[in-house]
């Protein structure tokens, strides 16, 4: 059987500039729709399948906001895909939504088209924070879209939440979270607002306008939320991922598992297994390119094997399944293992735990995730082997 991969679309539009996001997005372009459409249809068409030996299992369409195409133009592409890719194993199938700014017909003319999965922004159920973030939609408006998903048809819908943001009290996180669970939804994503640089948040808190909460209150809010949704039947895959049995997103797993994707479209990547790229993150200069028979691609490096052990253990102990100490890290088993980092081992005790060939993180490990995977780091190069350290850029 051969290994399977990923592919995903980028549709960057978006009706505002959300103050903490830092996707590359396009406000106020939507009248390069249609060229943007012909653009993915070309860059598809021009690809390399043959490059590409995986079986495609997942497909998912992302941005920017996705929704904001007209489900003809979805299915244009998708018929590219579908001319140059097979998709027969294609299990999985997101699209990103944001409440208020889909329609009920357009939810049904994408099940339509096999789109299985609905992933939608709610971020918060609160008027106050959602104005905060920048969100254009209502509570209300997220209530209603969810209602009309699950009328369409979709029974795999995902909800992006955010915890962590100024003013927002523990007990207005604990409400919202509550009435999402009352809801339903097979995957909650619930994640830490973080200050990006570039964006207007880290503007705003470099000019003292805006504090973000203190480092404590964000793990409190990570704890309880791991603990709240587990005992909602919402099993914790990864630090910010929750799902229903069986229901874990098995596009993103193919990310944080570092196994292979394809990408299409301004500023998506593509990884082969050894080499990633990423297109143009420029609207224009992506349709422009295409249009002339140029190629799109903004950059590449060739991951060198330590490379790979280094990806495979930052996202790696961010999983609940951990990371394999010998398919992943290379050890010839758990003993030359902890022989090698019994140092750093001792350090993370009751943090780190060894279970047969997975190296995991405890609860209390989770919340210095970041923390112990630098410290893991810096001491397996001198493990690892590195035949081929090449990394390339391209202008
Ligand atoms: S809608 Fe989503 S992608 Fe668009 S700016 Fe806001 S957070 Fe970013």
């Amino acid at each position: 059987m051969r290994d399977t991969g990923g592919l995903y679309i980028h549709i960057p539009f978006c009706k505002v500039k959300c103050p903490y996001c830092d996707f590359f997005t396009a406000v106020d372009q939507e009248h390069l729709v249609e060229q943007l459409v012909d653009a993915v249809v070309l860059e598809v068409a021009r690809s390399d399948a043959d490059a590409f030996p995986y079986a495609i299992n997942t497909v998912f369409i992302g941005g920017g906001t996705p929704s904001l195409l007209e489900p003809r133009h979805i299915e244009r592409m998708l018929l590219a895909v579908g001319d140059k890719y097979d998709l027969s194993a294609v299990s999985e199938f997101t699209l990103e939504a944001n409440p208020g700014e889909i329609t009920g017909a357009q939810m049904v003319a994408l099940r339509e088209l096999g789109i299985n999965r609905l992933s939608m922004g709610f971020q918060s159920l609160d008027p106050g924070l959602l104005k905060f973030l920048g969100r254009l939609h209502s509570p209300d408006d997220a209530l209603r879209a969810f209602a009309a998903a699950r009328k369409a048809g979709f029974d795999n819908i995902n909800v992006d939440m955010i915890y962590n943001v100024p003013d927002q009290p523990m007990e207005v996180w604990q409400r919202d979270l509550q009435r999402l669970v009352d809801l339903a939804p097979e995957h909650i994503s619930a994640y830490s607002l973080t200050v990006e640089s570039g964006t207007e948040l880290a503007q705003m808190v470099q000019a003292g306008v805006v504090a973000m909460p203190d480092v404590e209150l964000d793990r409190k809010m990570l704890l309880w939320t791991r603990g709240f949704l587990g005992a909602s039947g919402y099993s914790a895959y990864e630090v910010s991922n929750h799902a229903r049995p069986g229901l874990q997103c098995q596009h993103n797993l193919h990310y944080w598992r570092i196994e292979p994707y394809l990408g299409f479209g301004p500023s998506a990547h593509q990884f082969n297994g050894r080499e990633r790229s990423w297109n143009i993150r420029h609207l224009p200069g992506y349709i422009e390119n295409l249009e002339r028979g140029e190629s799109v691609v903004a950059g590449s490096e060739l991951l060198s094997q330590s490379q790979v052990y280094h990806e495979k253990l930052i996202f790696g102990l961010r999983l609940s399944e951990g990371v394999s100490i010998t398919e992943a890290l290379g050890f010839s088993g758990s003993a030359e293992f902890v022989a090698h980092y019994g140092p750093v081992l001792q350090k993370w005790e009751g943090r780190v735990e060894i279970d047969g060939d997975r190296l995991l993180l405890t609860d209390s490990g989770v919340l210095l995730a970041d923390a112990i995977a630098t410290d893991l780091m810096v001491s397996l190069p001198g493990h690892v082997q590195t035949q081929d350290a090449m990394p390339t850029a391209k202008a």
